[in-house]
């Protein structure tokens, strides 16, 4: 029998699915000869726009410009702050960062990993421009509770949905419920691309004019500059595989939810464990399914999983605001417990569409399994 190997994403099998027409648009893109700013890349901001239900998708180089982008077309700068969570991806508060401004932590909750919309307004100064909340692991935060706290401090929203494509929260796609959506194309996104990629969604025509000539060097006329821009372009090859994805987005995120019925309905009954709670008002997309390992026992129930086959990973082992990169911003171990305490808890269980039924079933039999040991042999 071959030895179980069950990698956290692969991107492969879906390749497989779609080679020929991708190949196909591949090469004739190559052939065409327009590699920077083709065709392809207004219509995958067209088809993108329609899919998300906004005006204006302005594609870019990465998730992270994305967020960079959006800032600045907001003004948001030096001496502004801008108001997130602690457990998220680096590329969040580097944007802020890199435009000036600082990042002010809100702590997340138990339930949904994400933001606690009722610790935000104590976080509020003369300073603070936007709140920035993050969609992690697909899961969409509580966008009533957020704008209802923008209108009435007159905050701007900036939303970071690169692990949210697709995500809705009380009906609407989230990246089109602030003042703008911030999307990534990496990879192993929901919607991803063959290398970096990036789009900002919006329905202001003043903020997609403004992070469209921004994302190429600051000009609006070619050779004439009024701002430090960026050279942040989709690349041609990267929307023609995106446009060919796109539509089968919806399909992918439905059986990445079947997955995570899956996992939630035979780990219902296990010992040592937390399963991520039902979204009420909207729907995750599930970039990720991350559980809680009670009791210290994540790191060895990791090591256990490995030795037996299955990969699962941990985002994040460091909350932000204990990373050497923001130590300036004064926090200590103990500033949020929250953060911290799931820092130390979350692992994520392999997920990606095509994972097949026998790996789900592996996958949960052998979590179920190695917490039986850990619990019958203290
Ligand atoms: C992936 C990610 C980003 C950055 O996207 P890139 O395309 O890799 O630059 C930003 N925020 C979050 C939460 C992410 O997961």
């Amino acid at each position: 029998m071959n030895k179980t190997n069950i990698p956290p994403f692969d991107a492969t099998v879906q390749y497989q699915k779609i080679a020929d027409q991708i190949e196909k648009s591949i090469c004739a893109v190559m052939a065409g000869g327009r590699y920077i700013m083709g065709p392809q890349v207004k219509e995958f901001e067209i088809q993108f726009a329609q899919y998300l239900g906004c005006e204006q998708v302005i594609s870019c180089n990465s998730g992270t410009d994305a967020l960079h982008l959006a800032l600045r077309a907001l003004r948001i700068g030096s001496g502004d702050e801008v108001i997130t969570t602690p457990f998220t991806f680096i590329a969040t508060t580097e944007a802020i960062g890199i435009v000036g401004a600082t990042p002010v932590f809100v702590d997340v909750d138990f339930s949904s990993y994400n933001i606690d919309t009722s610790l935000i307004e104590a976080k509020i100064t003369e300073r603070t421009k936007a709140i920035l909340p993050v969609h992690l692991y697909g899961r969409p935060c509580n966008m009533t509770a957020i704008m209802e706290i923008a209108r009435k401090y007159n905050l701007k929203v900036i939303e970071d949905c690169a692990q949210a494509t697709g995500a809705t929260w009380d009906g609407k796609k989230v990246g089109t419920i602030g003042d703008a959506g911030c999307f990534s194309f990496f990879p192993t996104k929901n919607l991803g691309c063959f290398g970096d990629g990036g789009a900002v969604a919006t329905s202001d025509p003043e903020i997609a004019e403004r992070v469209e000539y921004l994302r190429r060097h600051g000009g609006k006329v070619k050779y004439h500059h009024e701002e430090l821009g960026l050279n942040s372009r989709l690349d041609t090859v990267q929307a023609t595989v995106l446009l060919i994805k796109l539509p089968y987005l919806d399909q992918w995120n439905a059986a990445r939810s079947a997955i995570a019925n899956y996992y939630l309905k035979q780990l219902a009954h296990v010992k040592g464990i937390i399963l991520p709670d039902v979204v009420q008002g909207g729907n995750s997309v599930w970039n990720q399914f991350t559980i809680r390992v009670l009791n210290g026992q994540r790191d060895n129930l990791q090591k256990i999983l490995k030795e037996k086959g299955v990969a699962s990973m941990v985002y994040y082992p460091i909350p932000l605001h204990l990373q050497e990169v923001h130590t300036d911003l004064g926090y200590t171990s103990g500033s949020f417990p929250v953060s911290e305490q799931l820092s130390c808890e979350v692992l994520s269980l392999p997920m990606f569409p095509e994972l097949e039924p026998t790996a789900q079933q592996i996958v949960t039999e052998t979590v179920s399994q190695a917490l039986a040991d850990i619990y019958c042999f203290q």
